[in-house]
């Protein structure tokens, strides 16, 4: 199973990884991190097929994804 590293602190609360992953892995949490933003959590890590397209989208590039 493909690992997935959250860099949250950095996260803005943009969605575009949410949207973009085919198995539904991503969402925004109810926790919010020093800046204010609810940061993405891996909701269901059983179902990443490791497709990096969260990585690619991220304009921070907070998602790493370990194969
Ligand atoms: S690597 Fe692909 S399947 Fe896994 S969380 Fe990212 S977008 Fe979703
Ligand atoms: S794309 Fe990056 S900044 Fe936007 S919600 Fe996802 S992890 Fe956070």
């Amino acid at each position: 199973m493909p690992k997935l590293e959250l860099r949250t602190e950095n996260c803005k609360s943009c969605g575009f990884c949410v949207a973009v992953c085919p198995k539904k892995v991503l969402e925004l949490g109810e926790e919010v991190n020093k800046k204010g933003y609810h940061y993405v959590v891996a909701k269901r890590p059983e179902d990443c097929i490791g497709c990096m397209q969260c990585a690619i989208m991220c304009p921070d590039a907070i998602i790493e994804v370990y194969k």
